[in-house]
């Protein structure tokens, strides 16, 4: 296993000259983009490295799937299933487009930005330093660490800038979909964007959800199974943005992205895998974190289709 994801990680290295790491929040264009690491968790605790895989990045959208279970637990899934669609969209993460063109209003799923931000407004919590809280709490047992926290320059930088987020944001609330004040909800969506995660951690989130909501090192029930299901589902239809299509071909597993560029990957029944890589591709995945899935997929015949 260690020689095949050292080789995994040698193939994406390959590509990572192709990409460059996110621009739009200031913060993320500062990091070293020459970086590649991996971490495979199997869903019976056993584990394996290779590469960068100890340096910490922001999490950003990979954030949704833990959102998202939040929602779902403190509302009921046809509470949040009556404001988000469960759709793929084939536009961009963060595009505007289809709030206005569908007749509903709903934004299409909780994996893009604007389903992001409307799940936010439904996790519950007596202020925002408490919703907060309470995600973190969860991030921290779903990757069994307990000193995950978040970048307070990631997140202000997010915050300074994230206008077309308040764009999304702000049209939802006139659609009635945002409950609550606009900046509180983009204040949690930024914060949870902004926590720091390295790939043994993202590993262990793909692992809970590899195992149906079993942690691999306690062996705890930490979700139910249904939930798990539910989020898989979303992972691979809409996990890599409007390359979730490609992604699914090429790769074939359950997985979601984010600019900070990591990818957590699940493989049902069998193990988690974080990559982190933060030259992203057009499309805002980590171009050699996809490289590397895809090389260790065949290698291993892990796509579940
Ligand atoms: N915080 C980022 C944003 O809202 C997350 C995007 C992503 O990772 O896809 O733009």
């Amino acid at each position: 296993m260690q020689e095949i994801i050292d080789r995994a990680i040698k193939h994406g290295w390959g590509y990572i000259g192709y990409g460059k790491p996110a621009a739009y929040i200031p913060e993320l264009s500062k990091v070293n983009p020459n970086q590649l690491g991996i971490s495979v968790i199997q869903i019976n605790g056993e584990n394996w490295n290779s590469g960068d895989y100890e340096a910490k990045f922001t999490i950003q959208s990979i954030s949704k799937t833990v959102a998202l279970i939040m929602a779902v637990v403190d509302r009921g899934a046809d509470y949040v299933f009556a404001k988000v669609g469960m759709e793929p969209t084939g536009d961009a993460f963060n595009s505007i487009i289809k709030l206005e063109t569908i007749k509903t209003a709903k934004p299409l799923n909780p994996m893009i930005n604007a389903g992001a931000i409307a799940i936010d407004s439904m996790i519950q919590g007596e202020s925002i330093d408490k919703k907060f809280e309470r995600v973190l709490d969860m991030f921290r047992r779903l990757c069994h660490n307990h000193s995950i926290g978040n970048s307070e320059q990631v997140y202000n930088s997010e915050k300074a800038t994230g206008f077309r987020n308040r764009a999304l944001a702000h049209f939802m609330k006139d659609s009635g979909i945002i409950e609550g004040e606009v900046e509180e909800v983009l204040d949690l969506y930024f914060k949870q964007c902004s926590v720091e995660v390295t790939c043994k951690d993202i590993a262990m989130l793909g692992a809970v959800l590899a195992g149906d909501g079993v942690s691999p090192v306690t062996g705890e029930r930490l979700l139910p199974r249904s939930l798990t299901r539910l989020v898989k589902t979303f992972m691979v239809t809409c996990g890599m943005y409007d390359a979730s299509g490609e992604f699914a071909i090429r790769v074939g597993l359950p997985a979601k992205s984010g600019v900070g560029g990591g990818i957590m990957a699940s493989v049902p029944g069998k193990m988690g895998i974080g990559v982190y890589g933060p030259a992203l591709d057009e499309k805002g995945n980590s171009i050699g974190g996809i490289k590397t899935l895809e090389y260790l997929s065949n290698e291993m015949d892990l796509s579940i289709f």
